[in-house]
């Protein structure tokens, strides 16, 4: 599984790299700082590093002592142990690059509650206080990165001398492989899957662990928990508590499935997770904001309601993928592609990528509920200061880049068949407007274009169904990925062609030319043209689209 390809420039790639390695955790404890003892303000951290510049720095930064890595290892020791023995259902995961199917114990949701119940019980009975992790919360970051860093050289060796499988590999450059990592699913022993261990019960474990530690620690500080402070206390833990009853979907998603364990998954899940992804609550506890019972509900539901799409986009995949498209999404028979693929080994596969319900609205839509339900639980923060926020605009960053690569590898995998889904999102945004495509702010009527699309889709559905079943792609999918890969990059939100390539076939460039000559802005401003004319030049666009791509559009299967 060498893969020596990075998905932007290699300047691009080294350069974020080395400074991700270099200034991450720097990061981690100058927002720690400015969280806790700098009022949450950036200018007052700014104003104290100008005055006492590295020295300064060297002196807030905490040192990981005896307490910090004694509750490190416990909490560390407890989820491995949960991990290993709580009983769950044996669940497969997606098949890997090189044609294995790893293995899982879903116990994900029973080691949440236990760990819960344990923490609070912990508290209650006078055993531990939580509020001793807040008060040691720098020093268990530092402890966090100094381990997670080591941890990430035990991975880059075992991945070396004593990989668990064939889903791993060098590409021959080690900063690349430190940080992406050579293993897709290192195992210790048999049973022990090292990623689940890091991403869920490590990483998002620790989130909802340090969630209900911020809460606790306002209440001993204050005798009273804070409205702001309960809505994002219970928008943390509805999210968490999604994430472990999903735990198994989560790995078949792109962290277990496709991202090897290197620094950027399994450091980010140890440190990045448990000091950035909480940190709106970390703000919170010395800044408990009265919102009033009815902000207080409008923000919780807000909230509510982003998490449960977000979930919902998840749960209509897998169950489509579970059931072999055999479900309904949203009361119907779901669309859908039958897609095939090669493995490396040059095995033919198929999948099958939905294309209606969420999945027909857009191809990452699931990102932004995402988005919205981590602004909702910062939002009680009010707007006095900008750091709680640093998460909502990582996310995003994180989210952008990841839909990116998502696609770039979709491509890669699917070739022409992730190109017709591409297409078929443009007829799906026509049923969700209602058959109202809107350019520029101007709305075209394009209903009667889209019945007959749709009957047309219905046809052409078919055969490429067959196709694909019956026949292997002439030419394999990687040239074809090639294409797609420069195809979905011309279009930008308008409509126009944002950038052409050295690699477009001479079929592509002559359908960029007639798309250009068709000006897609004067079709929707052009006044004095009829309503008739217009359809019909909107009719010979969509034409084009499909046969510039030798491939039927797909309809509902
Ligand atoms: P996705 O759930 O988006 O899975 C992507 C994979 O799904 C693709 O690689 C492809 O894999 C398959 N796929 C793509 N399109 C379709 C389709 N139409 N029908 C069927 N399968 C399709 O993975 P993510 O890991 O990005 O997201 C999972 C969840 O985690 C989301 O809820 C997301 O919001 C959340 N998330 C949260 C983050 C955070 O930091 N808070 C970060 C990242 C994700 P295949 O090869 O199997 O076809």
């Amino acid at each position: 599984m060498a893969e020596a390809k990075t998905v932007h420039s290699p300047l691009v790639t080294y350069v974020s790299m080395l400074s991700l390695l270099t200034l991450c955790p720097p990061f981690v404890v100058l927002l720690w700082y400015t969280m806790v003892h700098a009022d949450g303000s950036i200018s007052q951290t700014w104003e104290y590093l100008k005055q006492h510049g590295l020295q300064g720095f060297i002196q807030i930064y905490p040192k990981p002592t005896a307490i910090a890595w004694k509750i490190v290892f416990c909490y560390a020791a407890f989820e491995a142990a949960l991990q290993l023995l709580l009983p769950g259902k044996r669940v497969e995961g997606p098949i890997s690059p090189t044609g294995n199917r790893p293995v899982y114990k879903a116990n994900g949701i029973a080691a949440y509650i236990v760990s819960l119940v344990a923490y609070l019980a912990l508290w209650w009975f006078n055993i531990f206080n939580p509020t001793t992790v807040y008060d040691h919360l720098g020093e268990i970051f530092s402890a966090l990165i100094v381990g997670s860093f080591i941890f990430c050289i035990f991975l880059y060796i075992k991945g070396h001398v004593a990989p668990s499988s064939t889903d791993s590999g060098s590409s021959g450059n080690i900063i690349i492989d430190f940080y992406w990592g050579m293993e897709l699913y290192p195992r210790i022993g048999k049973n022990f899957d090292i990623k689940v261990f890091t991403n869920c019960r490590f990483g998002m474990m620790s989130w909802a662990i340090l969630a209900v530690t911020y809460c606790i620690k306002q209440y001993e500080q204050n005798g009273r928990i804070a409205d702001s402070m309960l809505v994002n206390t219970i928008l943390m833990l509805v999210y968490v508590t999604k994430f472990f009853w999903w735990e198994a979907g989560y790995w078949s998603t792109m962290d277990i499935a496709h991202d090897r364990a290197g620094f950027y998954i399994c450091w980010g899940c140890l440190v990045w997770v448990p000091s950035i992804y909480t940190s709106p609550g970390m703000y919170l506890v010395n800044h408990p904001v009265n919102l009033g019972t009815q902000l207080a509900v409008c923000i919780l539901v807000a909230g509510l309601l982003c998490i449960y799409i977000n979930y919902d986009c998840d749960r209509q995949r897998q169950e489509f993928r579970r059931t072999n498209g055999k479900c309904l999404v949203w009361g119907k028979a779901p669309s859908k592609i039958v897609a095939s693929y090669t493995t490396t080994a040059g095995e033919t596969k198929t999948s099958l990528l939905l294309t209606s319900g969420w999945w027909g609205l857009a191809r990452h839509f699931h990102y932004v509920p995402e988005i919205l339900g981590a602004f909702f639980w910062t939002v009680p923060a009010l707007f006095n200061n900008f750091l709680p926020y640093f998460y909502v605009i990582f996310l995003t960053i994180l989210l952008f880049d990841r839909s990116k690569r998502d696609d770039d590898r979709c491509r890669t995998k699917y070739g022409k068949y992730w190109k017709v889904y591409y297409t078929d999102r443009m007829s799906a945004f026509d049923n969700v407007v209602g058959g109202k495509l809107k350019l520029k702010g101007k709305a075209l009527d394009v209903k009667s274009g889209s019945i007959k699309k749709k009957k047309k889709h219905k046809k052409q559905y078919d055969q490429i169904s067959q196709v694909t079943e019956n026949e292997k792609l002439e030419g394999g999918s990687e040239d074809l990925s090639a294409d797609a890969n420069e195809e979905s990059d011309k279009f930008n939100g308008e409509g126009k062609i944002a950038h052409y390539d050295d690699h477009l076939t001479p079929a592509e460039r002559r359908y960029i030319e007639q798309r250009e000559s068709l000006d897609v802005q004067r079709l929707a401003k052009t006044a004095n043209k009829s309503h008739r004319d217009r359809l019909q030049e909107f009719n010979q666009y969509l034409a084009n689209l499909s046969e510039h791509y030798d491939i039927p559009k797909v309809g509902p299967g």
